[in-house]
């Protein structure tokens, strides 16, 4: 708790695996940089200049006891022996090396595993950008983020980047933010359109441990799907239907059925479509003429940030558990409970979720809030994995629904939940 006295203190960190290269080296004195939160009193410090700053830069010079420190140094760093840092007297916070970064983690995930564990994100909206800040905070070492987009103003309140960000590649500023937890994690960028650039997807798909499959558009999704099961990868797919009063989760696990499967072999046509705004919902025909432009705006809404998490916190949790699949820790419990590939969520009673049963009903209806897990068989007749080319039915989804239990589901059905008001995360 900070009492008034500390008021006016300074406060120092600095990065202890560097200060460990530089304690362990054969050099008594050596530059370095200050980041000063102005008014604020804190300063961190860095033998390498940051990538994006923040606060008033400042030179600093390190010398351990038999060193001369520079005479031009705004800040100046005693380093003993021992490792231990000071400024004027002022004993510096060291931030712990990588293996103490996560200690909290431990026990709770395997951490060496997760370390060197590859995750392709697809997509940095409102589902993949908070998807990749939550992988890295739980440990996760190596990322391979593709999107071509900027960060804008209409989709901050739903997005893990600031007002300060704007106008950044979300390639750059996610990136950013992952290091921001994990600043030992490998992130390489991909700000390309993957359905445009398919052989740089394919690359990344097959040196990918997962697959997080966040975009708003089918033709990503259409073919990251052909080159999961091309190449035996675990992938997942997230969606928030229009304006989030509901979305799902699908998991393709090798040999499982795939996500043709679970849409049939129609639900994406070769018209690109791209749906995060009006003008190009109208021009893919998704929006008919007819409709104004106040119906068209809440026909790409994707909703509240708060709708959308739960379905993030899902593909989180789904990725975390295959991840981290054969090893013990204390998520493998999870591994009988996330057997199912298709999971559904409903944030409202609204439209296609209008006849679920209320929050309160005794009588085994879905309800909002609440997680379904639902097993979608593998279709033989699926164009994409099947040994039959056929149109897929609806039939199998239908029935697994039926399966969860007695309560009425006429209230969703796949046309409803395959239509392409299914929106970006
Ligand atoms: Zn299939």
């Amino acid at each position: 708790m900070i009492t008034e006295s500390d008021f006016g203190k300074r406060v120092y960190y600095i990065d202890g695996e560097q200060l460990n290269q530089f304690v362990a080296s054969s050099e008594y004195v050596c530059t370095g940089y200050g980041y000063e939160w102005e008014k604020e009193g804190v300063t961190h410090i860095h033998f390498s200049p940051l990538e994006h700053s923040f606060g008033k830069k400042l030179n600093v010079s390190f010398a351990k006891e038999n060193g001369h420190h520079l005479s031009d140094a705004n800040i100046k760093v005693d380093i003993a022996s021992n490792g231990s840092a000071l400024v004027d007297g002022t004993e510096v916070t060291i931030i712990p090396s990588r293996e103490n970064l996560y200690k909290r983690n431990k026990g709770l995930i395997e951490l060496d595993i997760l370390a060197n564990k590859r995750v392709l994100i697809i997509g940095l909206g409102s589902g993949g950008s908070p998807i990749a800040v939550e992988l890295a905070k739980a440990g996760v070492g190596q990322f391979a983020l593709a999107d071509f987009d900027r960060i804008e103003l209409h989709n901050l309140s739903r997005h893990i980047c600031s007002l300060n960000d704007l106008g950044r590649l979300k390639t750059d500023a996610v990136s950013d933010a992952i290091k921001g937890k994990n600043p030992y994690a490998v992130v390489d960028k991909l700000p390309i359109d993957v359905s445009k650039n398919l052989d740089i997807l394919e690359e990344e798909i097959k040196k990918a441990d997962i697959v997080m499959c966040c975009t708003d558009n089918n033709s990503s999704r259409f073919h990251t799907s052909e080159l999961l099961v091309k190449h035996n990868k675990v992938g997942l797919f997230g969606r928030a239907i229009t304006r989030a009063e509901g979305g799902d989760v699908f998991i393709y696990r090798p040999g499982q059925a795939c996500y043709f499967c679970l849409l049939g072999s129609d639900w994406y046509d070769q018209s690109n479509e791209e749906i995060t705004n009006e003008a190009s919902a109208r021009r893919a025909g998704h929006i008919p003429a007819y409709v104004s432009a106040e119906d068209a705006e809440a026909f790409v809404q994707v909703g509240l940030g708060a709708d959308i998490e739960p379905i993030n916190n899902m593909m989180v949790k789904l990725a975390l558990v295959e991840l981290s699949r054969g090893t013990e820790s204390g998520i493998s419990s999870l591994e009988d409970e996330f057997q199912a590939n298709y999971y559904i969520w409903a944030n409202r009673r609204e439209r296609q979720y209008t006849n679920w049963g209320s929050f309160h009903n005794t009588n085994g209806m879905p309800t909002i809030m609440k997680w379904y897990g639902i097993n979608i068989s593998k279709d033989d007749d699926c164009t994409l994995c099947g040994h039959k080319e056929s149109l897929a039915t609806d039939e199998t989804f239908l029935e697994s629904l039926k399966a969860m239990g007695s309560g009425d589901f006429s209230g969703l059905n796949l046309e409803d939940i395959s239509d392409t008001g299914l929106q970006n995360m």
